[in-house]
């Protein structure tokens, strides 16, 4: 079996045409499809759902990485037919590693538990739009001008393996002229994590989210998260503990802010140690 890499056909195309639209046909709204390509002589139905949506997103040159979100072309409906699909998927993984999932009564759901955990719990994230964060003006003549810390619990995992993640982000701000919820702040960070990540990346999408949410410009995440890629395999390190801080504004270049930022990251540990 030769391992080169091959060309997605339908991501790629014909490498040598230009896109001809009319050689195309329309299918659910803007998604034009070329016929033999995508589907069988039976029509459309055959199509899968997630081909159509991944052409979609290469036409409109969307990036669909496992860290991304890709919730505007995925509807509510779709999940369930993309559930369906990945079913499939998953079974044909399990018959390859040799699992009995018709007589193992412990892996005969697998195959969906597996595609509902994906799309409705581990990579959710990149499936929902982003939480409500209703912004409160913070104008008034006594507003808040302190920093803030939030203390969020996040559960990830890693693009590499699909191993767990999991650990603590600590967001800080200077309080801008909105405030968000205190809530908020560990919805958009779950919003955030619930994807396939890179811990470095993983505080950047944060950082950039709660900037968008609250307009701060002075702000820090700061990730203290262990790794199940390192915990139960590879280097098999249980006690591996992976660090990581973007600081922005004031966070980066005030010193005082920056100690400011993490004595009281200090404080919430020595009051919820982790
Ligand atoms: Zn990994």
């Amino acid at each position: 079996m030769s391992n080169d890499f091959k060309l997605d056909p339908i991501l790629n195309g014909d490498q040598r045409q230009p896109f001809k639209k009319d050689e195309y046909t329309p299918l659910n709204k803007q998604v034009y499809v070329k016929a033999g390509e995508m589907m069988s002589d039976k029509g459309y139905e055959e199509a899968y759902l997630a081909d159509v949506l991944r052409f979609k997103m290469k036409r409109d040159n969307k990036r669909f990485w496992a860290g991304d979100n890709i919730s505007e072309y995925v509807s509510e409906d779709d999940k369930e037919k993309l559930i369906d699909e990945a079913t499939e998927a998953f079974e044909l993984v399990l018959d390859r590693l040799l699992i009995d999932r018709e007589n193992d009564p412990n892996s005969k759901g697998t195959a969906r538990r597996l595609a509902k955990m994906y799309f409705n719990e581990i990579m959710a994230g990149r499936f929902e739009p982003a939480p409500d964060a209703t912004a409160f003006t913070n104008d008034s003549q006594d507003r808040y001008e302190g920093m803030l810390v939030v203390r969020s619990e996040l559960r990830s995992m890693c693009s590499h393996h699909h191993q767990p993640v999991s650990g603590v982000a600590y967001i800080g701000i200077i309080a801008a002229q909105k405030l968000i919820g205190l809530s908020k702040y560990t919805r958009i960070a779950q919003w955030c994590a619930r994807r396939g990540t890179l811990q470095e990346e993983l505080a950047n999408d944060i950082a950039r989210e709660i900037e968008k949410a609250t307009g701060a410009k002075d702000l820090g995440v700061y990730i203290q998260a262990v790794h199940g890629c390192c915990e139960n395999r590879g280097i098999m390190a249980h006690s591996s503990l992976t660090q990581t801080t973007v600081l922005k504004g004031a966070f980066k270049d005030d010193g005082n802010t920056k100690k400011e930022f993490f004595d009281n990251i200090k404080l919430q540990q020595e009051f919820a140690p982790r």
